[in-house]
């Protein structure tokens, strides 16, 4: 099964006429709102559906518990038992998991059980093989004990026809012992969203390459190739084009049947070498997105035959930030699995800063001792500050003047991924 959705309209991401600087989180509702899945989707086994997005909510083929069965290693009986002492004839044979017991038990009787053996006609109550004295056919012990006791009820946990997981939710491991245990071998998931990562400039390099002065090595790629990996996005490398539109325009095109999402970073905005941003501009229905964001330049979004493409700032720093706050959540509204809000936790800074309001600011930054640290630079080519960072701490638009020891917001960055 093999079922794909319409293509996203071109003009998607145009803004509403007389917008300047706009808010992250007008941003961000924009994007909510005009996105959706653009994946088609597949039934596969279990055993393929870890770390998968639901296409369907999965309903229960069969209760689980299927049948009442019992909690305890014991002796089963009818009824309850009121207080005192009692001895009750024991009927031969016993019920253990797997194998039901043929017979019916009369009142007054009992039957030796396994723990998760169905309850045998006529059982409804079990007491623990520890709290009986075994004579010779026969047992003793003590009440009372409540009807039911140490017995699992069927479908108490799951009854048939539940919805036990909702459509667009990442299946997890538990997931699979919930769906197995109500009947299902196949899930009907969506197709990964393939995403590619292209990196654009004259003066990259690939790791490992020799490297002239004035060349630096392609940073980004790796960086965002593995961290879509982490988002449950199929990472597409598209390798490195240089500054040069026929270059990006032919990668762009072969690019259309590869992946279902392009991450371009560098050339995005308006300068002689931006040329993502004017390529786009010229046929690619290009929305530039003024976000009132630091770090983050213009992010470039644009329609390329179909496909959307997130122009990201080239500076690693700020590609990381827009893939995080922006890609991130587009992403997995596209994939399927629904818009993605990170969880952030409100904290003490330690540290101080002045900073510009009616902008949102994102530093990198950590927790040590219960308080927020920030890199001691905010240098947007700043690499090892990404890797000395556990998340980013969240400079609200309004703030302005940050002391130590004010509440702000950290986002870790295992927030961003599955
Ligand atoms: P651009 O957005 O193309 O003007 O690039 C801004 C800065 O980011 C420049 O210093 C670029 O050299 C640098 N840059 C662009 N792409 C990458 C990349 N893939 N890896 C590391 N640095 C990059
Ligand atoms: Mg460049």
């Amino acid at each position: 099964m093999t079922l794909k959705p319409p293509p996203l309209r071109n003009d998607c991401f145009s803004l509403p006429a007389g917008v300047d600087w706009t808010p992250v989180d007008e941003a961000l509702s924009l994007l909510r709102a005009r996105l959706r899945a653009v994946v088609g989707q597949e039934a596969v086994p279990l055993s393929a559906a870890v770390g998968r997005v639901l296409a369907a909510d999965v309903i229960a083929q069969r209760a689980n518990p299927p049948q009442p069965n019992t909690a305890v290693d014991g002796y089963g009986f009818a009824g309850a038992v009121p207080e005192g002492a009692h001895v009750m004839p024991l009927v031969p044979g016993r019920a253990a998991a797997g194998l039901a017991y043929r017979g019916a038990v009369p009142a007054g009787q009992a039957i030796r059980i396994l723990t998760g053996a169905a309850l045998p006609a006529g059982v409804e109550t079990v007491i623990l093989e520890e709290d009986v004295t075994l004579g010779t056919g026969e047992i003793a012990f003590r009440g009372p004990l409540k009807l039911g006791a140490n017995t699992r009820k069927a479908g108490e946990d799951v009854a048939a026809g539940d919805v036990i997981l909702p459509a667009g939710r990442v299946v997890t491991p538990a997931d699979l012992a919930l769906a197995a245990a109500a009947g299902l071998s196949d899930l009907v998931v969506y197709l990964p969203l393939r995403v590619g990562v292209l990196s654009t400039g004259d003066e990259l390099r690939e790791a490992g390459d020799a490297a002239a002065p004035g060349q630096i090595y392609d940073a980004n790629r790796p960086m965002l190739l593995a961290l879509l990996g982490q988002m449950g996005a199929r990472p597409v490398d598209l390798g490195r084009v240089p500054d040069d539109r026929d270059a990006l325009r032919a990668r762009f095109d072969s690019a259309r049947a590869e992946v279902d999402v392009i991450l371009t970073s560098g050339g995005a905005s308006a300068g002689d070498e931006d040329h993502v941003s004017a390529l786009l501009r010229e046929s690619g229905a290009l929305q530039e997105w003024r976000i009132a964001l630091k770090p983050g330049r213009p992010l470039a979004l644009a329609m390329w035959d179909g496909v959307p493409v997130f122009g990201l700032p080239g500076n690693p720093v700020a590609a990381l930030v827009c893939t995080l706050i922006f890609a991130r959540p587009a992403i997995g509204l596209m994939a399927g699995s629904g818009w993605h809000s990170p969880q952030g936790f409100d904290l003490p800074a330690g540290f101080a800063k002045r900073k510009k309001p009616g902008r949102r600011e994102y530093l990198r930054a950590r927790v040590r001792d219960g308080r927020v640290e920030v890199f001691k630079s905010e240098g947007s080519g700043r690499i090892s500050g990404l890797s000395w960072a556990e998340g980013l701490v969240e400079l609200g638009d309004a703030a302005a003047d940050i002391q130590p020891g004010d509440r702000v917001r950290f986002i870790p960055y295992g927030s961003f991924t599955l």
